[in-house]
C-alpha cells in the first residue's frame, strides 16, 4: 500500500510515511486508496482477541510489515492495560454505550497508538534502510506528550522530546510528564497556549537548515503526533472492535449501523472512525464533540473554517483546546474528491488568512457523514453530574463534554434509533479536581486529594501510575520561550 501526501506531491511506502511523519510539502500522509474490510472478514474477526483484530486492520494499510510480527507487538502493547480488555464497551442505557479507552499506561485514550508507535517506527527504519538516530518531537496538550513518552522510553536507537504549553495542561498532566523515567527522553515548557507549540513544531520538521543541523549530528527527525499514520492506524482498530463487541452481545446483528460521539480536538480520533466507515464498517453518523473552542461545530455547521479573531479558551478539557484541528486536513482531503492542489490552498488560506470556506455541496456531504456539537464548562459539569447521580458512572471532562453533545444529539436526531457509542477518553481521576467539583461541587487545592475523593465517593479502582505518582521525582524544569525551542533540541542532542 502507498500513501500520498494531501498536498500532492509525494507518494511513499507506508514504512516511509511513518517514519517521515509528514510530507516534504508539508501534507500529510493518507492511504492511496482505503483497503476494505469484507462482512466475511467481519464475521471471522467476532471470535478474536484485540491484538488480532487490530492486527488485521493495521495490516490492511501496513501491509509490508510483518504479520506475525505485528501480532507480536500488538499483543505486548495491549498487554500493558489493566485488567485485560484494553478497550471495554460498557452499556450505560438502552442503546447507548462508552467505549472506554482510559485503561493504558498514562490514563488517556492515546495509550491506544503510543504503546505500539514504537514498534511501527523502528520496524519502519529498518525497513527503510535508516541509519541515523531518530529524534521524535512531540507538541503536546498533555496527554499525547506522556502517552509517548511512556511509549519510547529506552527505546534503541530514538529519542524523544516534549513540549508543552507552559499553563495549559493539567497538574496531573504535568507531573506525569516531568516526573517521566527512560535515558532518552527529554521534557521542555514553552511559553504560549498549544497551538502556538504546534506550530513551533511544525517549523522546525519543515526547515531545511533545522533538519540539516540535526543531520550533521547524525540524527533524523520523526513526529508521535497524530499527523503520523502510524498514530492513527492503531486507533482505528477500536472501532471495529466496539462494533464487533456489540455484534458479539447480541445488541446489534452484524451489518446493522452505529453512531459514534468522539469527544475531538486535532480530530484524529474521529478521524480514525471516519477511516473505519470508508473500510466498509457499518457506521452511521460521527458526532464531532467540541468544547468552548468550538472552531470545528461552527465549521461543520456552516462550511467556514475560522480561527481568525476567535479567542482561545483554556478549559477543563485541555487536551480538547485546540483551534487548529491538523487531521482536518486529511478529511478535506476526502471532502474536495482528493484534489491536493485545492486543499493546499485552503491550508494557505488558513495559515495566511486565519480561514477558508467549503463548497455548498462539500458542506451537505460532510454533513451527511458528521452531527457536530460543542460543551460549554457548566453544561460539562453538569452532564458529568447527572451521570453520575442517574447510572452511577463516573466520566471525566472531556468524555463529559461528548456525553453532554450525543444527549444533544438524541434530543435533536430523535428519529435516529442507531445505537451510540461515546468514546471516553480519560480516566477521571486524571483531571481530579474538576471531576471532583462536577460529582459533588467542592473544590479541593490538592490533585491527590481529589483523587481519594473521588475514589471514596465512587469505589472506582485508582489506576496504579496515577497512584504512584506522587512520589515520583520531577526531572524536568525547563521553561523556554517558543523562539528558543529549537536550542534546547540542540542541546539534548548533544
Ligand atoms: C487527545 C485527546 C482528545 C482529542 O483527541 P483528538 O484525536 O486530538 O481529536 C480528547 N480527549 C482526551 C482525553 C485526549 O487526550
Amino acid at each position: 500500500m502507498y500513501f500520498i501526501s494531501t498536498r500532492g506531491r509525494e507518494r511513499v511506502t507506508a514504512a516511509q510515511a511513518i517514519v517521515q511523519g509528514l510530507s516534504v510539502d508539508g501534507g500529510l500522509f493518507v492511504p492511496e486508496t482505503f483497503p476494505s474490510v469484507s462482512k466475511e472478514e467481519l464475521e471471522a474477526m467476532l471470535t478474536m482477541s484485540y491484538a488480532e483484530r487490530a492486527t488485521e486492520v493495521l495490516h490492511k494499510y501496513l501491509d509490508e510489515y510483518d504479520k506475525a510480527g505485528l501480532l507480536a507487538a500488538c499483543e505486548k502493547a495491549y498487554a500493558k492495560f489493566e485488567d485485560g480488555d484494553p478497550a471495554p464497551l460498557v452499556k450505560l442505557d438502552d442503546g447507548v454505550y462508552m467505549l472506554e479507552l482510559f485503561h493504558g499506561p498514562t490514563c488517556a485514550f492515546k495509550d491506544m497508538a503510543l504503546t505500539l508507535l514504537p514498534y511501527l517506527l523502528r520496524t519502519g527504519c529498518d525497513i527503510v534502510g535508516i541509519k541515523e538516530q531518530i529524534l521524535i518531537l512531540v507538541a503536546t496538550s498533555g496527554d499525547t506528550g506522556k502517552a509517548a513518552l511512556e511509549g519510547f522510553k529506552d527505546a534503541e536507537g530514538i529519542k524523544i522530546m516534549v513540549f508543552y504549553p507552559d499553563d495549559g495542561v493539567s497538574k496531573m498532566q504535568k507531573l506525569q510528564m516531568c516526573t517521566q523515567e527512560g535515558s532518552n527522553v527529554n521534557v521542555v515548557a514553552v511559553k504560549g497556549n498549544f497551538d502556538d507549540c504546534q506550530t513551533t513544531v511544525k517549523k522546525i520538521f519543515n526547515s531545511e537548515e533545522c533538519k540539516a543541523k540535526l543531520l550533521a549530528k547524525n540524527t533524523r527527525l520523526s513526529s508521535a503526533n497524530s499527523i503520523n499514520f502510524g498514530r492513527l492506524a492503531p486507533q482505528i482498530a477500536y472501532y471495529f472492535s466496539a462494533y464487533l463487541d456489540l455484534v458479539s452481545a447480541g445488541q446489534i446483528e452484524i451489518g446493522e449501523e452505529v453512531n459514534f460521539t468522539v469527544p475531538t480536538g486535532n480530530f484524529g480520533n474521529i478521524l480514525a472512525a471516519y477511516y473505519a466507515k470508508r473500510m466498509g464498517l457499518p457506521v452511521g453518523k460521527l458526532v464531532c464533540a467540541s468544547n468552548k473552542n468550538n472552531v470545528l461545530t461552527d465549521f461543520i455547521r456552516k462550511g467556514e473554517y475560522k480561527t481568525e479573531g476567535r479567542p482561545f479558551y483554556k478549559t477543563m478539557s485541555p487536551s480538547m483546546d485546540i483551534l487548529i484541528s491538523s487531521n482536518l486536513e486529511r478529511f478535506l482531503f476526502e471532502l474536495s474528491g482528493r484534489d491536493a492542489s485545492l486543499t493546499a490552498e485552503r491550508m494557505k488560506s488558513l495559515t495566511e488568512k486565519g480561514t477558508y470556506s467549503i463548497s455548498d455541496e462539500e458542506l451537505k456531504a460532510m454533513k451527511e457523514q458528521f452531527f457536530a456539537g460543542f460543551s460549554s464548562e457548566d453544561d460539562t459539569v453538569e452532564c458529568i453530574y447527572d451521570i453520575f447521580s442517574e447510572i452511577g458512572y463516573p466520566m471525566d471532562t472531556h468524555t463529559g463534554v461528548a456525553m453532554n453533545v450525543a444527549r444533544e444529539y438524541f434530543e435533536k436526531e430523535n428519529e435516529d434509533k442507531r445505537n451510540m457509542v461515546v468514546v471516553s477518553t480519560a480516566s477521571p481521576y486524571k483531571f481530579p479536581q474538576d471531576v471532583l467539583y462536577a460529582l459533588t461541587g467542592n473544590d479541593v487545592k490538592d490533585s491527590f486529594k481529589g483523587v481519594k475523593r473521588i475514589n471514596a465517593l465512587t469505589a472506582m479502582k485508582i489506576p496504579e501510575s496515577l497512584a504512584n505518582l506522587r512520589d515520583k521525582t520531577v526531572r524536568f524544569k525547563t521553561s523556554v520561550a517558543v523562539s528558543k525551542a529549537f536550542d534546547e533540541i540542540m542541546k539534548f542532542i548533544g
